[in-house]
């Protein structure tokens, strides 16, 4: 039986609404949420990514400034310049948009954004309360999936799990979110595939996840009969758009699938608005 579509846009509509909700409630308190990315230099994959950050933060009624700063910054000035924002009272959510010129320590200017600012959940703080089960602000495309495997109200408890691409924005903080809820959860990588032991382990998958950047990695056959696939990936093939997951043939054998595009990439923007609301009620409660 062909599986059921995980309509991506729909979920995000839904988050859509909840965060104008909260807006209401944030402009009664006198409170604007304002998102600043910074980026550096000009990269035109970027502009277009973040024109269209600009356009759904302004529909929902949150401020958006793009703060663009030169190629060949220095990483002390980029990190004087990121404490500047963390404490500026009017800024609620930063942004520090990738990838950053050579030379300059990634990890180290990421973890200099604020906690409570970090809407994408990428200091390690913000990363450390997810191995305690305590999430704040986590990446936004890890609770993403979280919140689409969530929509098919699917029990993780004792599920198998398997989780292909240990990022440390997608792979890894999924992984942690799902063994949270007592799910039983398998990690796979590079190494798995060179150990040619990639499609064993995506056989026994109730739940798979993949999160890797290669078109059609994952062939249909390899689904477990009624599993939920939920492809992350986003890659180009030819003039067309598609993920990691071979669609066509996946779609026949598991009962829910995300599509690529309109799967995981509206819901993870959906999420980047509801943590840059949970971020600025936090900072008047
Ligand atoms: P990374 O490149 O950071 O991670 C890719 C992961 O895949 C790594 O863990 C890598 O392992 C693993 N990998 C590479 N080749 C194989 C293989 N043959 N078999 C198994 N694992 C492999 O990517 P991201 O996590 O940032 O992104 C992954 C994909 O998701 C990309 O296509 C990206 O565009 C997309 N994406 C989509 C988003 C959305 O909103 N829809 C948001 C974020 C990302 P190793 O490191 O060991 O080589």
């Amino acid at each position: 039986m062909a599986a059921q579509i995980l309509a991506g846009k729909e979920i995000a509509e839904r988050i859509k609404q909840e965060v104008k909700n909260e807006i209401e409630f944030l402009k009664q308190k006198g409170i604007i949420p304002k998102l600043v990315a910074v980026q550096i230099g000009e990269n035109p994959s970027s502009a277009v990514y973040l024109n269209a950050q600009k356009k759904s933060c302004q529909s929902i009624g949150i401020n958006h400034e793009v703060i663009s700063l030169a190629s060949n910054i220095s990483e002390s000035e980029l990190i004087g310049f990121i404490q500047k924002l963390n404490q500026d009272r009017e800024i609620t959510g930063i942004i520090l948009q990738l990838p950053l010129p050579q030379g300059i320590d990634v990890r180290k200017v990421q973890s200099t954004i604020a906690v409570e600012k970090d809407v994408e959940g990428v200091n390690p703080a913000n990363l450390g309360w997810i191995i305690y089960g305590r999430p704040f602000l986590a990446p936004c495309t890890a609770l993403a999936v979280k919140e689409l495997i969530d929509s098919t109200n699917i029990d993780l408890y004792g599920k198998e799990v398997v989780m292909v691409g240990h990022s440390d924005i997608v792979g890894k903080p999924v992984a942690l979110l799902l063994v949270d809820k007592f799910a039983t959860v398998s990690i796979c990588h590079i190494a798995t595939s060179e150990h040619g032991m990639l499609e064993t382990h995506v056989k026994m998958a109730e739940i798979l996840i993949v999160a890797v950047g290669k078109a059609h990695l994952i062939k249909g056959d390899w689904i477990k009969e009624g599993a939920i696939v939920i492809d992350v990936g986003i890659n180009k093939l030819g003039d067309k758009i598609v993920g990691d997951v071979e669609f066509e043939t996946a779609k026949e054998k598991a009962s829910w699938i995300t599509p690529v595009p309109g799967g995981v990439g509206p819901v993870t923007t959906a999420i980047l608005l509801r943590n840059t609301i949970k971020a600025a009620k936090n900072l008047i409660t």
